[in-house]
């Protein structure tokens, strides 16, 4: 297939797609909806975002509902979670979730993990905003990563169950992986605007690199965003390049309607002059790459 470039015009009609998008009805089925009544403070913003980002496996009903249901065994208080009297009761709650192939004993060692590092730090921030000085956002996910892992943990963590590790990529892992979710969390952390969280407030937006899903993935092909073939981290930092020369100032101002246009049906993936007719970006889409369309 020919390479496809970004058209002139994109800027513009991401704009409109931005505009016209009816953010009202994809809140309602994003994850971040059941999140943010859960995050009444930064503390429980980022245990119920990261819970979240870890459980964001699968389609968005499934996604909220393995949430709702972690939140309500805390009694409908992520913090529950993290006191050190609760230990013995949190692991018999959690002893039977399930959400795809994550356990509930990954989640009680995840538990361990942030309650052992909230004795020492004040935010997952830290890590993240001391990677990101040292060698930019990649270094600032490697370093969120680690502290998510566990390593150098206090010894009453204890030793990780099987497959924990793998829950937190780190993008300097040599397979190269997209951390969509670590991405996600970091993107709900920092931005202010609707409908992210903005707790931490030391990570410019312009920063930010795009959680490439595979919806995001798709378009951003599409549209010329990215040339690579594979759902990677190269490819994750192409999007955020061309996205950022779109806007430098917020270069993940597109996520949320790209992610939930393709979620919601509204991108059939294919040529469909019925739905993409509307839409702001047909004059963008190699799909419709040279096509007249009568008015
Ligand atoms: S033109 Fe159609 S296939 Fe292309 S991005 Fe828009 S809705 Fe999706």
């Amino acid at each position: 297939m020919r390479s496809h470039r970004p058209t002139p015009e994109l800027a513009q009609h991401l704009e409109q797609l931005y505009e016209r998008f009816p953010f009202d009805r994809s809140f309602a089925d994003d994850p971040i909806s059941t999140i943010r009544p859960l995050a009444t403070d930064r503390r429980r913003g980022e245990v119920a975002g990261i819970v979240g980002a870890t459980l964001a496996i699968g389609n968005t009903t499934a996604i909220r509902g393995a949430i709702a249901r972690v939140a309500a065994l805390g009694g409908g208080d992520v913090a529950w979670f993290l006191r050190p009297g609760n230990r013995t009761e949190r692991a018999r709650r959690l002893r039977d979730f399930r959400h795809r192939w994550i356990r509930g004993d990954q989640l009680d060692h995840l538990f361990r993990v942030l309650a052992d590092f909230y004795a020492h730090h004040a935010t997952l921030e830290e890590p993240f905003l001391a990677g990101l000085s040292a060698g930019g956002f990649s270094v600032g996910l490697d370093r969120l990563s680690s502290a998510l892992r566990g390593e150098g943990r206090s010894a009453e963590v204890g030793p990780a169950p099987a497959g924990y590790r793998a829950l937190f990529p780190s993008p300097l892992d040599p397979s190269g992986s997209p951390c969509k979710r670590l991405t996600l969390f970091v993107r709900w952390m920092v931005r202010e605007r609707y409908p992210d969280l903005g707790y931490w407030t030391g990570v410019p937006t312009g920063e930010l690199k795009v959680p490439l899903d595979h919806h995001v993935y798709w378009i951003a092909y599409h549209l010329g965003l990215t040339a690579r073939r594979t759902r990677s981290w190269d490819a994750v930092e192409e999007v955020s390049e061309a996205l950022r020369r779109i806007d430098p100032l917020d270069p993940v101002k597109y996520d949320f309607v790209l992610c939930h246009t393709g979620i919601s049906g509204d991108c059939p993936k294919e040529r469909d002059l019925a739905v993409c007719g509307p839409c702001s970006v047909r004059p963008d889409c190699r799909l419709w790459r040279g096509r007249r369309v009568a008015a």
